[in-house]
């Protein structure tokens, strides 16, 4: 049975690029019409991050994907609930030594990649240069007896070690082999936030039982340490269908300010579903 799922963040109004999205994960569901079993597609709130994300938001999900016509099966996962788990896979990752602090500002890291000759570089730019990686267990008591805020990066080099060679396999692209240190030391958790994106995303896909992760191709390279926290953590490796994304007139993606396309507006314009589906190729 196909099991996908839509994951947004309620930090503003679904546009038609989450539309793209959520239809697709959506069909996909119901794709293999030949299965035993209908698929089942899943509903994910990803507002871990209190701070950016609004109640009225989850709200306008839930009318957006009711108006599009896509039902999704119960129970809805919010990850503000999901602090334990999260937690639990923390602790694991630590256990195994692979977890560690870093105090470094945002500040300081731009600055300490502005002044090195040669910075590391991920495909989305340059990534965290691992000040902290290297500092003694006594420094690292220290900074945190004296209270200095910090997160939770995880090492990548050290876990890929551990890990050994992995891949996943993308619908389109085919199987992949996995490059851990893509995104760097990536942040696994910070002050206020039990996890951050990689690792809550890890944990519930695992919980929520999801067998074919749609999305688009923009978080191609972080299904790379993504699949590298599945095999850490032990837990089952979905399949990938990474998809084309839906770009505005001037070819960039769509941002949650672009109120014309957002799936409110086009709705209260007079807009239909089925013409949305049109709009999108779908
Ligand atoms: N919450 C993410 C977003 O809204 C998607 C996460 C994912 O699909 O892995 O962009």
């Amino acid at each position: 049975m196909i099991v996908t799922r839509f994951a947004p963040s309620p930090t503003g109004l679904l546009h038609l690029g989450h539309a793209f999205a959520a239809i697709t994960a959506h069909d996909m569901a119901f794709s293999n019409l030949a299965a035993p079993r209908p698929g089942r597609f899943l509903l994910r709130i990803e507002d871990i991050d209190a701070s950016r994300c609004r109640e009225e938001f989850v709200t306008a999900i839930y009318e957006d994907l009711c108006w599009l016509g896509l039902e999704w099966d119960e129970p809805v996962v919010r990850q503000t609930a999901r602090g334990d788990a999260y937690r639990a896979a923390l602790a694991a990752l630590d256990r195994m030594g692979l977890v560690y602090p870093c105090f470094c500002t945002r500040r300081e890291i731009a600055d300490e990649i502005a002044r090195a000759v040669e910075a590391p570089h991920g495909p989305d730019g340059a990534i965290y240069p691992g000040t902290c990686r290297g500092l003694t267990r006594d420094e690292r008591a220290r900074r945190m007896a004296a209270g200095v805020t910090h997160t939770l990066r995880l090492d990548s080099a050290k876990a890929s070690a551990q890990a050994g060679a992995m891949t996943f396999r993308d619908l389109k692209a085919g199987v992949v082999a996995v490059e851990p240190t893509l995104l760097g030391d990536i942040v696994l958790a910070r002050k206020d936030m039990p996890a951050a994106y990689h690792l809550a995303v890890v944990v519930d896909d695992a919980h929520q039982g999801v067998t074919l992760l749609t999305r688009g191709e923009d978080l191609f390279a972080a299904t790379h340490v993504q699949r590298l926290l599945q095999a850490l953590l032990g837990l089952p490796e979905p399949e990938y269908a990474h998809h084309r994304l839906i770009l505005d007139a001037s070819g960039k993606k769509f941002s949650k300010r672009d109120h014309a396309v957002t799936l409110r507006s086009l709705r209260e314009s007079g807009v239909t579903p089925s013409e949305i589906r049109a709009r999108l190729g779908l």
